[in-house]
């Protein structure tokens, strides 16, 4: 296998980073470490977001794999790669994963025409900001037994009920929502999809404070809120198609991998600096040894990222379908083997984060404290072995139960 890039690639890569490189000059103080902390519980942070997603805009690159009738340029899954690597290294934000990796291609395949041309150019200017209003208190896995309800009333649909999780619901300007409307019907039968504005009276957005106290998540109200029926996506009662749709629309995972690889960079240098005992903690055969092992799976990630973008190239979907679960599985707890190895030889500096004594400005117990979420959101990991069983072993599938 050759991971050879071609001429046009390698200075498309050179672009990308030089431009994430000076951007992220511009990142204010309490935009810290970045992640979803740092995009959506601070002001300045969130400015920062917005400021990016301009300029990524200007550049073309928010809409560059979306087909020309779009406003797009049909742009190489390996173009993309290439950008999902250069963002994630330089933890840059400016790209709303809910709008442009989820919402934007649900539109394209569900939306009608006036649907797309209003809701597609904001998206791609990088001026609308999206959540994702599926998971509610007792639907998560098993999303089709959710009952937040809309129903039909002249020309509107009245909105009742919870949803729960909702990251950035805070910030966003809009939600896609999934909602029933056949109050008789049962799971994914009679759901629907909407677009919806998040100042609509009747919404309640409510914070569920992470463990550090950053206001990320939300739980989100509807008492009576009226949408507009031209804010219906696609056919009443047949959201869920358009939903499992949503969920398939593949990210290879290479901003992901990439953001780690970063972090082990990083580890390395503070191995290469820190004494302990007198001695460098580098010449420690046990750090050694660990500090390897992370870095033969940063290796096995990106494998696994250009394998997912092979696999769209020959549109083999039920392969990537598998590949895109493992290579979920498997950079999550990527992510949670580095927080672990970090915050264990930081020792009890480790654990300080908003300090100068913490080591890396406190960037592995952040990442300690995130990482089991990244094991559950997205689909948990138990749900992507289940999806590995069926799409990749030809295991029978699962069925819920409810
Ligand atoms: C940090 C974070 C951010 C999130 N952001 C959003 C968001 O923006 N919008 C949104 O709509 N939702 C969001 N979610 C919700 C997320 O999608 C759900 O938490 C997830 O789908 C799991 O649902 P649950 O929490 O109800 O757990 P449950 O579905 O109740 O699962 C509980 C446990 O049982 C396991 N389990 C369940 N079913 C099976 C099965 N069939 N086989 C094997 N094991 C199973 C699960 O893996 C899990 O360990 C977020 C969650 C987190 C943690």
């Amino acid at each position: 296998m050759d991971f050879e890039l071609t001429e046009k690639e390698k200075s498309l890569k050179e672009e990308f980073d030089a431009f994430f490189k000076e951007e992220m000059k511009n990142a204010p103080p309490e935009y810290g470490n970045g992640g979803l902390e740092g995009l959506y519980s601070m002001e300045e942070g969130f400015a920062f977001h917005t400021y990016m997603a301009k300029k990524i805009a200007e550049k073309g690159w928010i809409s560059m794999a979306w087909p020309k009738e779009h406003g797009g340029r049909e742009a190489s899954i390996m173009e993309q790669v290439l950008f999902g690597q250069s963002r994630g290294y330089y933890d840059a934000p400016g790209i709303d994963g809910f709008a442009v990796g989820m919402f934007a291609p649900t539109l394209m395949v569900g939306a009608n025409d006036e649907q797309k041309k209003r809701l597609l150019p904001p998206i791609a200017n990088g001026e609308a900001f999206y959540c994702q209003g599926w998971s509610e208190p007792d639907a998560g896995s098993d999303l089709a037994s959710l009952t937040t309800t809309a129903i039909r009333d002249g020309d509107d649909y009245i909105v009742n009920g919870q949803k729960t999780w909702t990251t950035g619901g805070h910030r966003a300007d809009y939600m896609f929502l999934l909602a029933r409307t056949d109050p008789e019907s049962k799971r994914s039968k009679g759901l629907s999809v909407f677009h919806l504005r998040m100042d609509l009276p009747g919404i309640e957005v409510r914070p569920l404070l992470f463990m550090d106290g950053a206001h990320v998540y939300n739980e989100v109200f509807f008492k009576d809120v009226r949408i507009p029926a031209k804010d219906l996506i696609g056919v009443e009662g047949e959201g869920w198609t358009l939903t499992r749709q949503t969920m398939n629309f593949e990210r290879s995972g290479s901003g992901g991998m990439a953001a780690s690889k970063r972090k082990l960079e990083k580890m390395i240098d503070y191995v290469k600096s820190t004494k302990r005992d007198g001695k460098f903690l580098s010449e420690d055969p046990i750090v050694r040894q660990k500090l390897v092992k992370i870095y033969i799976d940063t290796q096995v990630g990106e494998t696994l990222a250009y394998k997912i973008a092979w696999l769209q190239k020959k549109k083999d979907m039920m392969n990537v379908i598998s590949t895109a679960s493992e290579s979920k599985l498997f950079g999550t707890e990527l992510s949670q083997r580095i927080a672990n190895f970090s915050t264990e030889i930081m020792g009890q500096y480790g654990q300080l984060e908003a300090s100068e004594w913490a080591p890396l400005n406190g960037l592995m117990v952040e990442l300690y404290q995130f990482c089991m979420g990244q094991n559950i959101y997205a689909g948990s990991n138990e749900i992507q072995r289940n999806l590995i069983a069926w799409t990749g072993l030809g295991l029978p599938r699962m069925k819920m139960t409810k």
